[in-house]
């Protein structure tokens, strides 16, 4: 029995359907034991009944095209070896939720997907467009999928925007929301981290700090220069101290 078949075997096991056999190839850095755990678990509270194919192989994770039921469901994984786990550590140090967590790259891996779950919660409370968070579990995170017939929605770099100038001001009424509502600062904000369809969707939030962060107005201004920077393109965009002001004395 080699690793496919292996894996596709756990996968029968589980009662998971798999919709496109040749996407879901198997991926020693992706669904290794710890991994095969969490979807596991997920599959057994009934969360996952599909995967799907691959949608994105990013710098710390991988999304899968998923149902629960019939409806569609986006499966983030975080691989449990990326690169970038020390950078993570930094950012979860400052954030209070979080500060308590030290130790191993599984923890922190762990935590991190804790976060994107809780800081999704929060900014969907708030009422900002964002994937409702479904649920967690080690390094797996389940989401609404935003997207048609299991294709995502554009990210914003290419999509055609109906009306630039309204959805500017629409990101930076989110932008203040999260901050004033949802106490949050994206602190990854561009055109890759926001969907389009008739609307922006945030997305991408395993990084987003509270305010008490010491790095947040960093992060924020950060957020209004890469929105600006993008936007200066297609429409006349605010001054960057005037946005700061109006969402810090928000
Ligand atoms: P990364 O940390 O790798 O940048 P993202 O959360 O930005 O991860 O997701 C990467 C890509 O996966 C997105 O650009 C989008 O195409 C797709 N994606 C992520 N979440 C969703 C979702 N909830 N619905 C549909 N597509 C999604
Ligand atoms: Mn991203």
């Amino acid at each position: 029995e080699d690793m496919q078949e292996k894996f596709d075997r756990e996968i029968a096991e589980m009662g998971v359907r798999i919709k496109d056999a040749d996407q879901v190839k198997v991926r020693g850095d992706v669904f290794d034991e710890v991994t095969l755990i969490a979807l596991y678990k997920l599959v057994h509270k009934k969360l996952i009944s599909a995967i799907g194919g691959s949608i994105s192989t990013g710098k710390e994770a991988n999304v899968f095209y998923g149902e629960e039921d019939d409806r569609g469901i986006a499966i983030k994984i975080y691989r449990i070896q990326t690169a970038n786990f020390k950078a993570m550590g930094e950012y979860l140090m400052g954030d209070r939720r979080f500060s308590s967590i030290r130790g191993s790259r599984k923890e922190i891996i762990f935590a991190w997907t804790k976060k994107e779950y809780s800081n999704l919660m929060r900014a969907h409370d708030a009422g900002i467009p964002v994937p409702e968070p479904l649920a967690f579990d080690r390094n797996i995170l389940l989401m609404e999928f935003l997207g048609e017939d299991e294709i995502p929605y554009p990210q914003l770099r290419v999509a055609e925007i109906d009306d630039p100038a309204a959805t500017y001001r629409e990101i930076l009424g989110y932008m203040k929301t999260l901050f004033a509502v949802a106490r949050l600062v994206h602190a990854d904000l561009s055109e890759y981290n926001i969907l389009y369809a008739e609307r922006p969707y945030i997305i991408d939030m395993g990084q987003a700090v509270g305010l008490d962060h010491p790095r947040a107005a960093a992060f924020l201004f950060r957020d209004v220069k890469n929105i600006n920077r993008f936007f200066s393109r297609y429409c006349d965009v605010q001054d960057e101290q005037e946005i700061m002001q109006e969402i810090l004395g928000a």
